[in-house]
């Protein structure tokens, strides 16, 4: 028998109708790729969708056309956003950090029709562009004046943005689409192989999107303001501009200004309650307040930051609870999990704990939300216990979580059990707490037992000298592998092999003791800001042991 309720789908234009009828004056601040500070309201920005949705209508785009976005977290991007997926196209999101080899081959994969640019990536569309004959048109995201600026680039098909806008309606009736069509696509930075792409449907955004805002989620809501450090152009920014639009959240887009001061000034100049984005943003934050002698916790209403993508290091949690009064909400995730995993906060059993032991829990990844079922399992996939110890390959099932990367519907992807392996090691413990220790390609074999790279590296970077380590296995004829430890030291500091291996002393197993210490400049990132170990491990392929 089935129930008795209305069938209403879960789409993405029923939240910005939501939006536009119950907030229409939330505020949505960008910076613009000029630098100035552009202000507008939900209100505002459906509206603008709508305008959008004429003009793609207009060029002839249809329900499941493919429409390319190279951008910044701005409210131009947001109306594509929104624009875009609401009439049910899809909003193909591409990190303009990617090769330009990596962005022709997703854009071919893709079939974009169109390719939406802000201007400060006009050079690298006048690379590609020759090289894409299917491309029906280059959007620039500006106006007609400041379009001319780019006239030497002479990029074929060029439309602007703004001109589009201005011939397009403001009535749009946005489609009733089945909540299982497609939404947006955005592929994996693919640092083995080609990158992926993972489609992702109106229901499973909407679903995830509800998980964000729900209170042992992000807890996004009316009262905050917040800042979108997260790029919207990879994994839809952790689903905040949806989000966002459902609670009414202020929120704050610091388009292309990511740097410490910018993003400071932002937080202040706004209010700014909640942040969130991934370690690398926070440590050129925290240079900024040490190079000014700033008072964070005196000058702002920061009160918690979402931290994700790679391990947070525990000097980080304890800079921003000492330095700017603010909890850390350490979460997990991935791209094939829209990326919502898993978030660390404490059970009410933990009030009990001291601060040393509440901050062992608190730097786990977390716990999953209703709609993330976990496990972890041997090699064999044999289910491993939930006892913080037995550490295994991590499997993922849920609603928002992928099934098959697009174009490859044909490839079985999940197991027997329908759970989709992460490539991550982790363990689990019994109150549900996931520890991410490594990536299953990145793992240190030694005498047979695996030793966690990330802990080994969060340890180091607890060290007030430095600004970056990593660590890799090398090979070793007793034990097969063993660790070597990669930093890079804060400017105007330098630091011993000794004086490090002092301060890991007693902080990690002895037998986890990495072998060596190198200093290095700077060490290789992914467009994604997580460092490429396969490239450091290239890059060391000849270092020997001492
Ligand atoms: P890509 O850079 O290829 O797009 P994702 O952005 O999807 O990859 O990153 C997913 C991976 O990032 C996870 O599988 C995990 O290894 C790592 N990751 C994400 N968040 C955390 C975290 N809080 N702690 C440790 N690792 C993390």
């Amino acid at each position: 028998m089935l129930g008795l309720m209305q069938d209403q789908p879960l789409v993405v234009s029923h939240v910005l109708q939501h939006a536009e009828r119950n907030h229409p004056e939330g505020e949505i601040i960008s910076r613009t790729v000029e630098g100035t500070v552009h202000r507008t309201t939900y209100g505002g920005m459906a509206r603008r969708a709508r305008r959008l949705a004429n003009a793609l209508t207009a060029l002839h785009i249809r329900q499941g056309d493919r429409i390319g976005t190279l951008a910044w977290n701005t409210c131009r991007h947001m109306e594509l956003y929104f624009g875009v997926s609401g009439m049910g196209a899809v909003l193909h999101t591409i990190n303009p950090r990617l090769f330009p080899e990596q962005v022709e081959y997703i854009v071919k994969h893709a079939q974009d029709e169109y390719l939406f640019f802000d201007m400060t990536f006009a050079p690298l569309i006048a690379k590609v562009a020759p090289l894409l004959p299917n491309v029906k048109g280059f959007i620039a995201m500006t106006d007609r004046l400041t379009i001319m600026s780019i006239n030497d680039l002479h990029i074929p098909r060029l439309l602007c943005y703004e001109d589009l806008l201005e011939g397009a309606s403001e009535d749009f009736q946005w489609p009733e689409l089945d909540e299982r069509s497609a939404c947006s696509l955005c592929y994996t930075s693919g640092t083995t192989g080609n990158p992926k792409g993972v489609l992702y449907s109106h229901r499973s955004t909407v679903l995830h999107s509800m998980a964000m805002c729900s209170a042992d989620g992000a807890a996004l809501a009316s009262n905050d303001t917040v800042i979108v450090v997260v790029p919207m152009f990879h994994v839809n920014a952790w689903g905040l501009p949806y989000a966002g639009a459902m609670c009414g959240a202020k929120l704050v887009l610091p388009g292309p200004a990511l740097d410490g001061a910018s993003v400071y000034g932002m937080l202040k100049n706004e209010s700014v309650t909640l942040a969130l984005g991934v370690p690398t943003v926070w440590l050129m934050l925290f240079q900024h307040v040490d190079e000014l002698g700033l008072d964070p916790r005196a000058e702002l209403q920061l009160r918690r930051v979402a931290i994700g993508g790679s391990a947070v290091p525990r000097a980080m949690v304890e800079t921003f609870m000492d330095k700017f009064g603010a909890a850390v909400l350490h979460v997990w995730g991935m791209t094939e999990m829209s990326p919502l995993g898993t978030l660390c906060r404490l059970l009410p059993k933990h009030d009990l704990l001291d601060a040393e032991s509440q901050m062992q829990v608190l730097l786990k990844q977390g716990r999953a939300p209703f709609g993330v079922e976990l496990r972890i399992t041997d090699a064999d996939g044999k289910v491993l216990p939930r006892d913080g110890k037995s550490s295994g390959h991590l499997k993922v099932k849920g609603p928002w979580i992928l099934k098959h990367y697009f174009g490859a519907e044909h490839e079985q992807l999940l197991d027997g059990d329908g759970y989709f392996d992460t490539g991550d090691i982790a363990n689990i413990d019994a109150d549900g707490y996931l520890q991410i220790t490594d990536r299953a390609k990145d793992v240190i074999k030694s005498g047979g037992e695996w030793i966690s790279s990330i802990d080994l590296e969060n340890a180091a970077m607890g060290h007030a000298a430095v600004a970056e380590a990593a660590v890799i296995g090398v090979p070793h004829e007793k034990w097969q592998e063993r660790p070597l430890l990669i930093v890079v030291c804060k400017a105007g500091t330098s630091l011993s092999r000794a004086a490090m291996l002092a301060y890991l002393d007693g902080k990690v197993a002895k037998w986890w003791m990495p072998d060596d210490v190198v200093f290095v400049d700077e060490l290789p990132h992914t467009a994604t800001g997580k460092v490429q170990k396969l490239k450091l491990r290239e890059q060391f392929r000849q270092y020997r042991l001492p």
